[in-house]
């Protein structure tokens, strides 16, 4: 039985109710990479009440990551904590009911596949395309469906890739930007507010997948700009010739294919 006091202006939403609420208490949710999207993700989810959260991340948290990293702060710096496990401390106080599984390492052919075990649902919070196209190959070659997210300035993406519903990340670009060819917060910076936009949102469509229901969204990719405010979705286009949801070859899980 759902916890009512804590949960129940979630309950009351139409959107959720009491079967949704059981559904999240059963599910099981793996949060790739603890940033800024990883943050209010894994909050998100923790505080809604998925069952099992597992969030994997390799760094430590560093001063330039508090403008947008909410659950971190400076006695996390300064005890030197890795992100995961800061971000563990900070949310099973939040929710001690959720099973929270914290990973002090980068996401890796070797490790992927005992990362989503089991999983409901994956979520991106990366900031690079090569462990992108490894959750692709990890979740398709799994059946498990997962959430693209990603923000740059102050434009954001968003995107469910549901194995057997939607095309793939490959479908829509067969392989994964060069370094230097695409803007990131390195070289653009990142407006805070467009990474909570793009979270939340990539936390919805998790929801919408967790708790079974239709997703007007599904099988399109979002844009915005949190600053203009412009929004556009566009429908993904099968490529009928997909190495990964046509072939069923998963490239990015073969380490010898993806060193060098
Ligand atoms: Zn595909």
């Amino acid at each position: 039985m759902p916890d009512h006091e804590r949960y129940r202006k979630q309950i009351l939403l139409d959107k959720i109710g009491e079967a949704g609420q059981k559904r999240l208490g059963e599910s099981k949710v793996f949060v790739a990479g603890c940033g800024g999207l990883g943050n209010i993700i894994s909050g998100a989810l923790v505080r809604m009440g998925v069952g099992k959260v597992v969030i994997a991340d390799r760094d430590f948290v560093e001063k330039d990551n508090l403008h947008r990293q909410i659950l971190f702060d400076e006695d996390d710096i300064a005890a030197g904590l890795p992100k995961a496990i800061a971000a563990q401390n900070k949310l099973q106080k939040a929710n001690p009911s959720v099973k929270i599984e914290a990973h002090v390492t980068n996401i890796n052919p070797a490790n992927i596949k005992e990362l989503i075990y089991e999983a409901d649902c994956v979520i991106d919070g990366t900031d690079n395309f090569e462990t992108r196209y490894l959750i692709n190959d990890a979740c398709y070659s799994a059946g498990i469906p997962w959430i693209y997210g990603g923000v740059t300035g102050t434009n954001g993406m968003f995107c469910a890739f549901v194995p057997g519903k939607t095309p793939c990340l490959r479908c829509l670009m067969t392989e994964p930007p060069g370094a230097g060819e695409t803007e990131t917060c390195d070289t653009v910076g990142v407006l805070p507010t467009a990474v909570s936009i793009a979270a939340s949102m990539e936390v919805n469509e998790a929801i919408k997948i967790l708790t079974g229901q239709d997703n007007k969204l599904l099988g399109k990719m979002t844009r915005f700009n949190a600053w203009d405010g412009s929004w556009m979705s566009f429908g993904l286009k099968k490529n009928e010739n997909c190495p990964v949801c046509v072939h069923g070859r998963y490239d990015f899980l073969d380490p010898k294919l993806t060193e060098g």
